[in-house]
Parts: C-alpha cells; sequence; structure tokens
C-alpha cells in the first residue's frame, strides 16, 4: 500500500517536473510540496515527535520510489534522515523535541555536515573547531559539500572540540541557519542530482548555547558513523529507484523502437540486456531491504550489511542506466529522453555518504 501510494504521488506530482529541475539545476519545490503534503517528507520522524514512526523498510520504500522518478528529489527524505538521525540516536530528549517536531510538521529540513575541503574519506582529520566559552561553544570553519545547504533550516554539525584526540576528539552540534554567522557558499554546478543544491557552509564565529551539543563531548564522530551505518542504505534505495526507472523506461522503449523490420525487443541481444539489468536490481533490492530490516533491528552486522547494500546497489544503478543509454541507440544520449539524466544521477551514489573504496574498507574491518 505504501508503495502504490508513493509510486502514484512520484508519477503525478514529481515526475512532471524531473527533466527541469535537472535542466534549470533548480531545488525541486513541487517535490518538497508534494512530499510534505502527504506526510512523506521525513517519514522516519517517530510518532513520539509527531512524525509518522516509519521504520527503515518503509523509509527505503519510499526514497527508492522517489529516485526511480527525480533522484534530486529523493534527497528530501533521505538527507532530512541524514541530518536528523544523529540527534534520534544521540541527543537529548530536549533536542529531540525541539528539533524533530519542525522536521516532522514540514516546517524545516535538516542537513549533515561532515565533510570538508581537506577531509573527505578521512574525515576525522576535519579542521571545523568548537571552544567552550561558559554555557556557549563557538564554531570556527569549512563545511562543504552540505546537501540541501541553504534550504535546510536544522544543520548537524561534527567539529573538534579536543584536537589531541582525532576522532575522540570532535562533537556533534545541532546548528541553525539563522544563527549569527552561518553562510553559504554558491552552488556547486555538478554532472548529476542537479536539483539537490550543494553548498559549503561557513561558520564564522558561530555562538551556540551549550545544550545544543548531540550526546557527550567527544562522542560526536562515533555518533556519525553510527548514523552513516543506517542511511547508506537510503543511498542503497536511492540507487536502487535511479536504476528501476532507467530499466522501466527502457523496457517501454525497446517495444516501440523498430529497426530490421521488427522492434528491438525481438532480437536476444536486447532481451540478455534486460535480463541481466532486472537480475541485479533485483538483487540490490534484497540485499538493500535486508539491510533495512538489520538497520530497525539494530543487529551487530548492520556495519557491513549496509556498507554491501550501498556500494553494491550503487555500482548496479551505474551498470543499468549505462545500459539503458545503449538500449536507446543514439536517443538515449540526448537531453529528450530521461536515460541520460539517470545515468548522470546514478554517479553520485558510487561517491557520498562514503565512496565505494571506502565502503569496501568499512566491509574488509567488519567481514561476517
Ligand atoms: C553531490 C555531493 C553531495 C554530498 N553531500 C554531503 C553531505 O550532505 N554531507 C557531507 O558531510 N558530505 C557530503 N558529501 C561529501 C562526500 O561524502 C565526499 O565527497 C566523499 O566522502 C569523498 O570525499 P572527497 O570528495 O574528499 O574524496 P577523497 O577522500 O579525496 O577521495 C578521492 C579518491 O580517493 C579514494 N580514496 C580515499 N581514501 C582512500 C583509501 N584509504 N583507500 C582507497 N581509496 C581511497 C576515494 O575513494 C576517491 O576515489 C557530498 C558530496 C557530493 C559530491
Amino acid at each position: 500500500m505504501l508503495r502504490d501510494a508513493i509510486r502514484a504521488l512520484a508519477e503525478a506530482k514529481i515526475a512532471p517536473h524531473a527533466a527541469a529541475v535537472d535542466e534549470e539545476a533548480r531545488f525541486p519545490q513541487e517535490a518538497l510540496d508534494a512530499l510534505v503534503a502527504a506526510d512523506l517528507h521525513a517519514v522516519h520522524v517517530p510518532e513520539s515527535y509527531g512524525g509518522t514512526g516509519a521504520d527503515a523498510l518503509a523509509t527505503v520504500i519510499v526514497i527508492e520510489e522517489v529516485a526511480r522518478v527525480c533522484a534530486s528529489s529523493s534527497l528530501i527524505p533521505a538527507v532530512n534522515k541524514l541530518g536528523s538521525l544523529p540527534v534520534i540516536l544521540s541527543g537529548s530528549e530536549d533536542l529531540k523535541k525541539k528539533y524533530m517536531t519542525p522536521l516532522a510538521k514540514g516546517d524545516a529540513m535538516f542537513s549533515y555536515a561532515l565533510s570538508e575541503p581537506d577531509a573527505g574519506s578521512d574525515a576525522a582529520g576535519m579542521k571545523t573547531r568548537a571552544v567552550r566559552d561558559g554555557d556557549f561553544y563557538v564554531l570556527n570553519g569549512v563545511k562543504r559539500w552540505i546537501t540541501n545547504a541553504g534550504e535546510s533550516e536544522y544543520y548537524t554539525v561534527m567539529a573538534v572540540t579536543d584536537p589531541t584526540k582525532r576522532s575522540k576528539g570532535i562533537s556533534a552540534f545541532v546548528v541553525e541557519k539563522s544563527d549569527d554567522g552561518v553562510s553559504f557558499g554558491a552552488p556547486e554546478r555538478k554532472l548529476g542530482i542537479k536539483g539537490s543544491p550543494t553548498r559549503e557552509v561557513y561558520l564564522d564565529n558561530v555562538r551556540i548555547p551549550a545544550d545544543r551539543m548531540i550526546g557527550e563531548e567527544g562522542t560526536g564522530f562515533a555518533t556519525a558513523m553510527k548514523t552513516l551505518d543506517h542511511t547508506r542504505i537510503t543511498i542503497a534505495a536511492q540507487a536502487l529507484g535511479i536504476a528501476q526507472g532507467a530499466l522501466d523506461y527502457a523496457k517501454g522503449y525497446v517495444q516501440e523502437r523498430k529497426q530490421f523490420g521488427k522492434p528491438i525487443a525481438d532480437f536476444q541481444g536486447i532481451q540478455f540486456m534486460l535480463a541481466d539489468m532486472a537480475m541485479k536490481i533485483e538483487a540490490a533490492r534484497q540485499l538493500t531491504y535486508a539491510a533495512a530490516a538489520k538497520s530497525e533491528r539494530g543487529d551487530k552486522d548492520l556495519t557491513f550489511q549496509g556498507a554491501a547494500a550501498k556500494c553494491f546497489a550503487s555500482d548496479v544503478a551505474m551498470e543499468v542506466t549505462t545500459d539503458a543509454v545503449q538500449l536507446l541507440g543514439g536517443y538515449g544520449y540526448t537531453r529528450d529522453y530521461p536515460v541520460e539524466r539517470m545515468m548522470r544521477d546514478a554517479k553520485i551514489t558510487q561517491i557520498y555518504e562514503g565512496t565505494n573504496q571506502v565502503q569496501r574498507i568499512v566491509m574488509a574491518r567488519n567481514l561476517p
């Protein structure tokens, strides 16, 4: 029922704008409005904070179905979870009440600010500092590549509180867009997910109350990594949706397109490609849903499974979307058809929330 509902909404209200959102590199406001109206913008927020309390699998299905028509729009529910999960996992009850309620209502979005210009895969090498000053912390630094920056009201920001301790000297904070000293860079000019704004976040003497710290001092990096264990599965879902969208489009096209006097779908070479695409997507789906169940239960092997799902599904998305372009021939290579956008959008799923090289490092350290 959930899949039917979100698919109908995505096809009616999000798909019609996907090409323009990409072409104009603009925020998908129509998608945000439609998702908020249907209470599907941040489904993971628990009912106790006014949310819908969807479990990890239901969240994955929402993201998958939105990504099937528009990858940029799928970053609305995905990044709302990424940004707010540190608070849900480690925040005080007061922080949860204060920040989850507007998120659930659709009054505010949440972003996640870990990466920096010189700290990507090696996120613990960050330089952003948070210095205690009485009942306040003062934050200074630059966060880079922050999804939905400028659009989101709230930011989970990881910053160094004790430079002698590397990852154990990092703490997490909630920073608000309206805090004095917060500003944003120009949107990055990207290959894909052009509708999802990616900007730098500048923190210039941002003075915030000490109770905005998420969890204890020095636990921020652990919270950030624990968050990724759960949210990498949402990137797997995004990849899965992009791949399914490309297969669905190509499947229709090969029935219509005629060469040598018959639909190209009649050629076995084409049929084998479609069979491989569908097989890989189904394998990615099973891995992703199994990981979502582990996320919900908090299983011990979640770290391996989340990394495996993200890595596998994103590689599948890249292969399947490239094959979809191939199946449309020259037409697939133009912006008149959606598969080239899907191929460009797929690429990011191999890069963010840890590159697929980093996923392999995570898997190797957590072999089952
Ligand atoms: C569109 C977009 C949105 C993003 N959104 C967010 C966000 O909302 N919040 C946020 O905090 N970050 C975000 N990121 C940042 C993203 O997570 C990083 O770009 C990513 O982790 C890689 O870091 P990097 O770009 O610095 O690459 P680097 O770390 O410099 O890596 C360069 C290459 O080296 C490889 N490499 C690095 N170390 C190793 C190693 N030990 N072994 C083998 N290979 C290695 C990498 O796999 C990669 O291929 C986003 C990035 C993009 C592009």
